[in-house]
C-alpha cells in the first residue's frame, strides 16, 4: 500500500507491474518493447554463489533464486493519495510512460480506480501542492486519522486475503519535524501527542505509527525524518519493521561509488558539487525551501564514512579537553542544488563535478552529466524494498550462547535495505555504511548465510598459489 499512489512513482509502479503481469508489448519509436524488471537488484542481477569444483569457473544465480521471495507480478496494489484522480488518469498526468503502453494499461488501472483518501497537514509539504488536495480524510483529529488509516490497512488485508502489507511512503517530501522533548522523543510521548493532535506530528509519522500498531512493515522512500525517536521506540516495542530513508536512484548512487573509488585509490576529493534540475511534481514540491532542506540533508551525508575511514588523506577532528572529538575533521566541500524546470518533466538532469588533489599538488576534475526518467529509476527500487522487507519479516535467528535459545525476528530497523536508500536508517548507536559496494556485499552475504552458503570472499587463494 503506497502513500502517494497517484504520483509519478506510484502510478509508474502500478502500470509497469500490470504490463509485466499481462505481458503487454508496446510500440515505441525504437520498435516493439517488452516489459521487464531492469533496474531491480532482485529481478535483474545475479549473485556469485561459489566456484564450480570441476571447471574452476564462477557460478552465478539470479538474486531472486537464493531465497523464496514474492514475485512482483503477484503484489496486490493499492494505497492513499490526497489527490482524487483515478490511477489511469494519474498515470497520464505523470507523463512517464509511452503512449502505447498507457493506452493498454489504462483499463487495468481504472479497475484500481481512485486512491483512498489521505491525511493532509499543509504545513508539511510545499504550498504549491494545495491544488491537488481534494481527497482528504475529514477533520483535524490526529487520533481519529490514526484509527482511520489502521482500519484501511486491516480492510485492504482482509478484502484481498493477504499475508502481509508493506506500507510505503512515496508521497511528497515533507519538511523535517522538530524533535521536541515530551512530544516525539519517546513512544509514549508520541502516542500522547497524536492523541492531543500536536501540530508537530507529520502525516508520514502518523502512517508509520499506524503500520507499526498493525504489525505491518513501513518503508520511507522520501528524505524527511519520519522516524522520530518515538517511532523507533514504538517499532522496538511492537517488534514491527521499519526502513528508510529516501530512494537512492541516480546521482547519490553514483556518488557513493565514485567517492569511494577516489578515496580508496588514494586520491583526495577537495570538492563535490552537485546540481539537479527536474520538472515533475516532486521537483515542484522541492522548490520550496523547507522541503528542499530535507532532500539536501539526505543527499549530503553520503561521503562521510568514506572520508572518516581515510585519515591519511583527511585530518581527523581535534580531540577536546575531555577526550571527545571536536567537529567532524577535514572534509571535502560538498554542495547540492536542486532547481525546478517544468519543461524537462520527469527527465531529471544531474550534473556533478568532482575536484580532487592528486600526486604532488596536481589537480583532477571529473564532470558527470546524468539524464534519466526519474520514476523509471525509482520504481524498481520500490519493488526491491517491498520484496526484501517482506522477506526480512520472515527471517528468524537464535543465538547459540546465552539464555534464550528460541528463534526471534531481526531487529526492527532494517539496515539491510541500505543499498536502495540515500540516507540509510540503522540501529541507533551503530555506524551508517554508505559505500554501495559494502551495502551490496552485506545483502548478498546475508541472503547466502540464510541458506548456509559461505559469504563473499575474493581471497581466491587457489588461483594465486601453485
Ligand atoms: P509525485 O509528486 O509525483 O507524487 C507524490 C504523490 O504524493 C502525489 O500524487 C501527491 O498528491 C501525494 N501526496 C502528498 N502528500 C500526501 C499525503 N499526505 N498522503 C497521501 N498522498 C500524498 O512524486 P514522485 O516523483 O512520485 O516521488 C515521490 C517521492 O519519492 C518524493 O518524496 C520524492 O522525493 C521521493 N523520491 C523520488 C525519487 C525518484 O527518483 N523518483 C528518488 C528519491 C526519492
Amino acid at each position: 500500500m503506497m502513500i502517494g499512489v497517484g504520483g509519478n512513482n506510484g502510478t509508474t509502479l502500478c502500470a509497469t507491474i500490470l504490463a509485466n503481469r499481462h505481458n503487454m508489448v508496446w510500440h515505441t519509436k525504437e520498435g516493439i518493447q517488452q516489459p521487464n524488471y531492469i533496474g531491480s537488484l532482485l529481478r535483474a542481477s545475479t549473485v556469485r554463489i561459489g566456484t564450480d569444483p570441476v571447471t574452476g569457473k564462477d557460478v552465478h544465480v539470479p538474486v531472486s533464486d537464493v531465497l523464496p521471495m514474492v514475485h512482483p507480478n503477484d503484489l496486490v496494489l493499492g494505497g492513499w493519495d490526497i489527490s482524487s484522480v483515478a490511477l489511469d488518469k494519474a498515470m497520464e498526468r505523470a507523463r512517464v510512460l509511452d503512449y502505447d503502453l498507457q493506452r493498454q494499461v489504462a483499463p487495468h488501472l481504472a479497475v484500481i480506480g481512485k486512491p483512498l483518501p489521505s491525511i493532509y497537514y499543509p504545513d508539511f509539504i510545499a504550498a504549491n501542492q494545495e491544488a491537488r488536495a481534494d481527497n482528504l480524510i475529514p477533520g483535524n483529529d490526529k487520533q481519529a486519522h490514526l484509527e482511520h488509516i489502521r482500519a484501511d490497512i486491516r480492510k485492504f488485508k482482509e478484502d484481498n486475503g493477504l499475508d502481509r502489507i508493506v506500507v510505503f511512503w512515496t508521497a511528497n517530501t515533507e519538511r523535517y519535524s522538530d524533535i521536541i522533548p515530551g512530544v516525539n522523543d519517546t513512544a509514549d510521548n508520541l502516542l500522547a501527542s497524536i492523541n492531543s493532535s500536536h501540530p508537530e506530528v507529520s502525516p508520514s509519522t502518523l502512517f508509520a505509527v499506524a503500520a507499526i500498531l498493525e504489525g505491518e512493515p513501513f518503508v520511507n522512500g522520501a528524505p524527511q525524518n519520519t522516524f522520530v525517536p518515538g517511532v523507533i521506540q514504538l517499532a522496538e516495542r511492537h517488534q514491527s519493521f521499519i526502513g528508510g530513508d529516501d530512494l537512492k536512484s541516480g546521482q547519490t548512487k553514483l556518488k557513493s561509488v565514485l567517492a569511494e573509488f577516489l578515496v580508496n585509490a588514494g586520491i583526495k576529493p577537495l570538492s563535490i558539487a552537485s546540481y539537479n534540475h527536474l520538472g515533475n511534481n516532486d521537483g515542484h514540491n522541492l522548490s520550496a525551501e523547507r522541503q528542499f532542506k530535507s532532500k539536501e540533508i539526505s543527499k549530503s551525508s553520503v561521503v562521510d564514512d568514506m572520508v572518516d575511514a581515510n585519515r591519511l588523506l583527511y585530518k581527523a577532528p581535534e580531540i577536546g579537553p575531555k577526550g571527545v572529538p571536536v567537529g567532524k575533521g577535514e572534509h571535502p566541500d560538498h554542495i547540492v542544488v536542486i532547481k525546478y524546470v517544468p519543461a524537462v518533466g520527469d527527465s531529471k538532469r544531474a550534473i556533478d563535478e568532482y575536484y580532487s588533489e592528486i600526486f604532488c599538488g596536481g589537480r583532477n576534475t571529473i564532470s558527470i552529466f546524468n539524464e534519466c526518467e526519474d520514476s523509471l529509476l525509482a520504481t524498481p527500487l520500490i519493488l526491491d524494498l517491498t520484496i526484501l522487507t517482506e522477506l526480512l519479516t520472515r527471517v528468524k535467528y537464535r543465538k547459540m550462547s546465552g539464555e534464550t535459545k528460541e528463534f526471534v525476528p531481526l531487529y526492527p530497523v532494517l539496515s539491510l535495505l541500505s543499498y536502495m536508500l540515500k540516507a540509510p536508517l540503522v540501529k541507533p548507536g551503530t555506524d551508517v555504511v554508505n559505500s554501495l559496494n559494502r551495502q551490496r556485499n552485506a545483502l548478498e552475504s546475508f541472503l547466502k548465510a540464510c541458506v548456509g552458503l559461505e559469504s563473499n570472499s575474493d581471497l581466491l587463494l587457489e588461483t594465486r598459489i601453485w
